[in-house]
């Protein structure tokens, strides 16, 4: 290699390598670390690899929780987390963000100038891994997903050529990588609009188990309604864990542009009026802190992960989603430190048509086939002879909350990619066209199937 790599005995490889946001990436131990600090680095890091046959993994801020998203075992993992810079252009139109940079950065450097972008909730995550499979944002309900925001792509591609990807250059990249995650190159820098913003309301209100009911019907009229309100945002959870005492429904709620505490907006009042409450933190604060609040809620290097599903509303299947949660975890609760929370985000009628409205993505959604709800599902536990009990109870509820969805005619084929679990069939749920779209892109930029071959990371292509 003629760029630097940490190799295992090096001062600093364990340190690098035990970063990741889950304990199953931890433990995987690559041959060798590189962490390009400039493009050109990457760029001759992708043709050496691609000389040699090897392969390799590629690393941004490590949040993906499956095992092997982002790392690979007795291979060189690319490292981008050095390849950083967040700059407004002279306009201040648009943010450039290099692939080594986390949204908390993005978020700090434009609030300097009272400015926002469309990116991530919570401030820890990588900001090109998020965008790159979809993305979902407190702006999601104006803009559609994060990567829909983007104008352009600076990519390095398998011949190591650097290249735009952008409505004008390499238009087909361009869409392919709405979504289409590390399967065409390696993304060294996005760029994405910018928009004034002052503070946000929002905040979590915790309610018990019982008034899940009452915040199922809420969401079911919240994203049925014709006129959502495009500033509003919101994740209903509801959880289960020894340590808070059983069963718990927390509503994380968010709205851009409105300005006292109490009264809520209106559009959430059917939300802040659900009682009892047995906690509230709604407040008025920035993007930089209401980030930096989400990424309190979790730490690095545990047993955490995500899987999940898409469906549409319907208010029997919502409710029903408690009591199928509950006899699946029934099971494992005596499984140590076990919190277990399914997760329901609604994707309006509107922000699936803002997203089509943004111009082609990959993600295969036909523009009028919302709302959805997304379903995630994330258990969080201590100990590993737990996990194989864990992982199969958590597919096993996705399976249930399916066929619960198709026996009501509200299954959707989407899966979002930034909470699949590896062996969830992400690219396959973008349709048929969009696969056979992406298979192409895939044969144009890289047609010796580098990506698909030697980056074995991630959601892939199923052609090689
Ligand atoms: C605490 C937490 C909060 C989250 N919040 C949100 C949220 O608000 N919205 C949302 O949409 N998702 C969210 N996610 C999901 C998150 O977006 C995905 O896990 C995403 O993949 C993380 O990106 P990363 O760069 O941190 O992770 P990585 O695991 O480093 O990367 C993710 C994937 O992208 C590839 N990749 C990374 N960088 C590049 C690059 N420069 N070029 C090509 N391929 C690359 C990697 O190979 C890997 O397969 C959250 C996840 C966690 C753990």
């Amino acid at each position: 290699m003629t760029v630097a790599t940490l190799q295992r005995n090096a001062t600093g490889f364990k340190e690098r390598n035990k970063s990741y946001f889950t304990a199953f990436n931890n433990d995987i131990t690559p041959s060798s670390i590189a962490c390009p600090e400039s493009v050109d680095k990457v760029a001759r890091l992708v043709r050496e690899a691609v000389h040699c046959n090897a392969e390799i993994g590629v690393r941004g801020g490590g949040h993906t929780p499956w095992k092997g998203a982002a790392n690979l075992e007795d291979r060189l993992v690319i490292d981008m987390r050095n390849l950083t810079g967040v700059t407004v252009n002279t306009e201040k139109s648009t943010v450039s963000i290099r692939a080594g940079e986390r949204w908390g950065n993005v978020y700090e450097t434009l609030a300097a100038e009272g400015l926002a972008t469309i990116g991530g909730r919570v401030s820890r995550v990588g900001a090109i891994g998020l965008t790159l499979g979809g993305g979902l944002s407190y702006f999601s309900g104006r803009h559609g997903f994060v990567c829909d925001a983007v104008s352009n792509f600076e990519v390095v591609l398998a011949s190591g050529e650097i290249v735009n990807a952008n409505k004008t250059t390499n238009p087909d990249l361009f869409t392919a990588l709405k979504g289409g995650s590390n399967n065409f190159g390696i993304v060294t820098k996005i760029d994405l609009p910018t928009f004034p913003l002052g503070k946000l309301w929002g905040g979590m209100t915790v309610h018990p188990g019982t008034s899940y009911p009452d915040a199922a019907r809420a969401l079911k009229n919240y994203v049925t309604s014709p006129t959502p309100d495009p500033d509003a945002h919101l994740l209903l959870s509801m959880g289960w864990a020894a340590m808070m005492g059983g069963e718990l429904t927390v509503l994380s709620l968010y709205h851009a542009n409105h300005s006292t505490v109490e009264p809520g907006p209106a559009s959430l009042s059917e939300f802040t009026a659900i009682q009892p409450r047995l906690n509230s933190s709604l407040r008025e604060a920035s993007l930089v802190e209401f980030t930096a609040e989400q990424s309190s809620f979790s730490v690095d290097g545990g047993r955490n992960l995500y899987f999940t599903t898409s469906i549409k509303p319907d208010l029997d299947l919502l409710v029903g989603v408690q009591e199928l949660f509950r006899k699946a975890i029934e099971p494992i609760q005596g499984c140590k430190d076990l919190a277990f929370s399914i997760v329901l985000q609604p994707m309006t009628a509107q922000m699936l048509r803002r997203s089509a409205e943004a111009g082609q993505n990959a993600l295969g959604i036909p523009a009028d086939d919302g709302p959805y709800i997304n379903v995630l599902i994330n258990p969080v536990w201590s100990e590993s002879k737990d996990d194989e009990k864990i992982v199969q109870t958590s597919l096993d509820l996705i399976e249930a909350v399916d066929k619960a969805a198709e026996a009501k005619g509200k299954a959707a084929r989407y899966r979002f990619m930034n909470y699949s679990y590896g062996s969830q069939k992400v690219i396959e749920s973008y349709g048929d066209e969009s696969v056979q779209f992406l298979r192409d892109v895939s044969g144009k930029y890289d047609p010796e199937g580098f990506f698909q071959k030697n980056v074995p990371g991630g959601f892939k292509l199923g052609i090689h």
